[in-house]
């Protein structure tokens, strides 16, 4: 049985136009001889539509009741796709991911995938073509509903196609692929014809959407070849693929930003062991992520430590530091919501030096402050104020010559 797994983001979705666009692409395939797993996501703005519903009827709504909420989405559009195939005669269903099931932890708002029933859906798969199943959504073992977190439909993808070894997962949206920067921010951007899963891994966890975190992490485990192209086109996108098989090994690849980051920083705090611990303990204990973190020298046994976390988690950190001000001896907490990031990544860094004075001078010709600074093997990432955002995406791209043909490394 040849199967592929294909998956329609929110914009792909929105209306019956657009739906019969993506039929189309589903029918394509039916002809070449594929069964079709098709993912689909709610339709564009219906997400966000229910999160600020919740909020008119709760300050903080429950987690649990969140998640029954939200998956209402992609039922939606599941059901609706579902009827106009089956009004072609295409021998096609609808599935929830309790239905399959998809179980994940209970980790509402934000689960991860445990297992998936391939048994089931390849038997499904010999009754039917086309299974239209709903992206972003699960279950935990007691049947609770649970969500995969924002584009979580990419990882509702990419786990289908690796627990059924689909040929393929084709992610199709509204850019026809994986771009050195977002296209929207920068019109020079270029779109890259393959690259890397560490490589599409740092630009998915430094911002760029357009693919969940997680749905890279599944594909890199599972090698799960994944292609990012667009509904509305014909041509090729991204292959996002194994290292070796990506011809192209470049310095830098792309830039990201992130927008969704916040500051905080703890004033005159005892310089002793364990301080560091009696700070991020409690936070990791709530489930934070905290990003970047930075102390400074010591000055008369005290420092300042500062970090960054999700703007969204930043009150909930900030009245957990409240608690353990006491005890760390902080003099103060300041945070500022209005900073975001901007990371220069790619592979080729592993063999280049001077990356990030590049970086850091293109920065300073625009008179950009950076606020923080954090480098792995394969990217440098700078906090820099919010304002400044698009502007620092565009002069990195150009002080690294993204918008032109990559050379070949030497
Ligand atoms: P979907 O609803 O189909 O899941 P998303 O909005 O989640 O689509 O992701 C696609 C968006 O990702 C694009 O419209 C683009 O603005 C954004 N994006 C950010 N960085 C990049 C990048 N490097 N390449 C392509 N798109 C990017
Ligand atoms: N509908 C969800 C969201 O908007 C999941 C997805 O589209 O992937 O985040
Ligand atoms: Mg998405």
């Amino acid at each position: 049985m040849k199967i592929i797994v294909q998956k329609f983001g929110g914009t792909s979705v929105a209306g019956l136009n657009r739906m019969k666009q993506v039929k189309a692409k589903v029918e394509k395939k039916l002809k070449k001889g594929y069964k079709v797993i098709v993912v689909l996501s709610a339709m564009a703005g219906e997400t966000d539509r229910l999160i600020s519903l919740a909020s008119d009827f709760s300050k903080n709504p429950d987690p649990c009741e969140m998640d029954v909420l939200l998956t209402t989405g992609e039922q939606v559009s599941v059901a609706l796709f579902s009827m106009l195939l089956k009004d072609e005669g295409i021998n096609a269903r609808s599935l929830l991911g309790f239905q399959i099931p998809i179980h994940t932890d209970r980790s509402y708002g934000k689960a991860r995938i445990l297992e998936i029933d391939d048994e089931k859906l390849k038997k499904l798969l010999e009754r039917y073509d086309v299974l239209v199943v709903a992206g972003f959504q699960g279950c935990d073992f007691q049947h609770n509903l649970t969500t995969l977190g924002r584009g979580g439909s990419d990882t509702s993808a990419v786990a289908l196609a690796a627990a059924l070894k689909a040929e393929v997962c084709e992610i199709y949206t509204d850019v026809d692929g994986v771009y050195t920067t977002d296209p929207n921010v920068c019109s020079k951007a270029r779109k890259i014809p393959k690259i890397a899963y560490d490589e599409m891994l740092e630009m998915a966890s430094m911002g760029a959407k357009v693919l969940q975190i997680r749905s890279v992490e599944f594909a890199k485990k599972y090698n799960v070849p994944v292609h990012v192209r667009s509904t509305f086109k014909d041509e090729p996108g991204t292959l996002v693929v194994k290292e070796d098989e990506v011809m192209e090994s470049v310095m830098v690849s792309g830039i990201a930003y992130d927008k969704d980051q916040a500051r905080i920083t703890l004033v005159d705090v005892f310089d002793e062991p364990g301080v560091a611990a009696r700070i991020f303990e409690p936070l990791a204990a709530h489930n934070i992520v905290v990003d970047m973190i930075v102390q400074n020298p010591s000055h008369e046994g005290r420092t300042d430590i500062t970090f960054t976390v999700s703007r969204k988690e930043m009150d909930t950190a900030i009245e957990i530091i409240e608690r353990v001000k006491g005890e760390i001896g902080a003099r103060d907490v300041f945070y500022d919501p209005q900073v975001s990031k901007v990371s220069v990544i790619g592979v080729g860094m592993r063999n280049h030096s001077g990356v990030a004075a590049i970086a850091f001078k293109a920065l300073k010709s625009e008179n950009i402050n950076i606020l923080m600074i954090s480098t792995s093997e394969i990217k440098i990432s700078c906090l820099i104020e919010e304002k400044y955002t698009e502007l620092a995406v565009r002069t990195l791209h150009e002080a690294f010559g993204l918008d032109k043909e990559p050379k070949m490394e030497q």
